[in-house]
This record gives C-alpha cells, sequence and structure tokens, in this order.
C-alpha cells in the first residue's frame, strides 16, 4: 500500500492547457474515484501518475517518493483499462503470468501468484481457456488479474466496466469494491459515470476542464456541494 500525491499537476498539450493545477491526496488503501465529463482528463492524470505521460509542471508522489521522472516499470503500480487488451494466443493462466515471466519471477511463484488470483476472481476453472473463449466479464475479471498476480502499492483503472452491459456493470462495481475490501490496496479509479462513482467511492473526485471542483466523500458531495457544476453533475440540488 502506499499513499498518492498530487501537488499542483500541470499539463499541457502542445501550447493547450489540459490539466490547469490539480492538488489531490490519497491515502494509504483508500478508493478514489475522478469523476467529470469526457475530454476534463481524468485519463491524462491517470497516466501522468502511471508513468505513461510527462508532466509539465508539480509533483506526484507515491508513498512519499517523487515519481515525476521514473520510467513505468519502476512505479509499483498496475492498470486495468477499459480495453482490456488479452492476449488472443495466450491461455488465461499465461495472459495473467506474463508479466511475472517478463519480470523473470521464478516460476514456482509466479504460479503461486497467478494460482491466488484466479481463485479470487473465480477464475480457477478457466486457466487453459483463450480470451475468445471468454465472456465479457470473465475477460475483466482476467485483466483484473494481470494487475493483482503483480501484487503493486497502487491499482489504477481507466473506466474498466465502459465496455459492459447494464447488469454487467452493476454486478463488476460490487466484484472490484469486495476485492478492494480483500486486498486493500490504494486505488485510483476513473469513471465519467456518477453512479459509479457515487456507489464505489471512499472518495470522489469532480474534475471539471482540467481542475477539481471538489474532493470528498459520496455523501458530503450530495448532501454539500461546492458548487453548481457539482450539484448538477452529481444529480441533487444545487
Ligand atoms: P477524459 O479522460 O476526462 O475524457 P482526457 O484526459 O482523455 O479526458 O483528455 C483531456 C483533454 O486532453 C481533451 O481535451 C483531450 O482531447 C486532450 N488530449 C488527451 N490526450 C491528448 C494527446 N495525446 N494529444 C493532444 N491532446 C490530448
Ligand atoms: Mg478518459
Amino acid at each position: 500500500m502506499a499513499n498518492v500525491q498530487f501537488a499542483n499537476i500541470r499539463k499541457s498539450f502542445g501550447a493547450h492547457p489540459v490539466i490547469k493545477g490539480v492538488d489531490i491526496d490519497i491515502a494509504d488503501g483508500e478508493f478514489v474515484i475522478l469523476v467529470g465529463p469526457s475530454g476534463c482528463g481524468k485519463s491524462t492524470l491517470l497516466r501522468m501518475l502511471a508513468g505513461l505521460e510527462n508532466i509539465s509542471g508539480g509533483e506526484i508522489k507515491i508513498g512519499g517518493r517523487i515519481v515525476n521522472t521514473l520510467p513505468p516499470k519502476d512505479r509499483d503500480i498496475a492498470m486495468v483499462f477499459q480495453n482490456y487488451a488479452l492476449y488472443p494466443h495466450m491461455t488465461v493462466e499465461q495472459n495473467m503470468g506474463f508479466s511475472l515471466m517478463l519480470n523473470k519471477a521464478p516460476k514456482a511463484e509466479a504460479e503461486k501468484r497467478v494460482k491466488y488470483a484466479a481463485g479470487i476472481l473465480g477464475l480457477d476453472k478457466l486457466l487453459d481457456r483463450y480470451p475468445r473463449q471468454l465472456s465479457g466479464g470473465q475477460r475483466q475479471r482476467v485483466a483484473m488479474g494481470r494487475a493483482i498476480v503483480r501484487d503493486p502499492e497502487v491499482f489504477l483503472f481507466d473506466e474498466p466496466l465502459s465496455n459492459l452491459d447494464a447488469k454487467l456493470r452493476v454486478a463488476m462495481r460490487a466484484e472490484i469494491k469486495e476485492l478492494h475490501q480483500r486486498l486493500k490496496t490504494t486505488t485510483v479509479y476513473v469513471t465519467h459515470d456518477q453512479i459509479e462513482a457515487m456507489t464505489m467511492a471512499d472518495k470522489i473526485v469532480v474534475m471539471h476542464d482540467g481542475i477539481v471542483e471538489q474532493i470528498g466523500t459520496p455523501l458530503e458531495l450530495y448532501d454539500r456541494p461546492a458548487n453548481l457544476f457539482v450539484g448538477g453533475f452529481i444529480g441533487s440540488p444545487a
């Protein structure tokens, strides 16, 4: 586990500023959701935390350590994307173990971790299947399994459920929360869906056009939205 801090984070693409001074403190083990309309900068913020995007200004710390220029592989984080990008020619077991193999983990240790993740995710009986033989929900679980086997300090999710149908989406919300309650890994989760944010988050960060409008628990945002934007977005009368 680790805490995560964004301090006065800025990002421009060319002359175009898209993140305009963002401060967020995330405690050890917290499940934080970044929510806001499409284009407000959620993915860019997550990608900077992951090291997939350069930072134009400010500081990002993981576990108290400044990571601004640290390559992704040295940040001890694991990311689950919207497009799971499973390797089609690899089985479930191979998909989950691949990053461990790349990192030259001992075979016995890798097998142990894959079995553990498969157990948590209910994939025990599917380890020999290929992605094309899985349902959407099962594929999503494999994508999460790939993150879990790495036992990272921080999980990042970028709209992980947006390709699933409505019913499955609701079921997977509960699964991801159960997973978090079990592992207690610090989690930063991005969605544009305010219901998802309200039902899953310990703490919500409401973003709008490259800035943070408000940070609070779901109840705080619902009861005391800081402004009309937050009130309108969360759906309570402001
Ligand atoms: P969100 O995830 O909230 O939908 P993004 O972080 O993807 O928003 O994008 C924020 C803004 O930055 C958008 O205006 C988007 O067009 C722009 N943007 C994102 N990535 C790039 C890029 N690689 N080059 C130029 N503009 C980008
Ligand atoms: Mg996005």
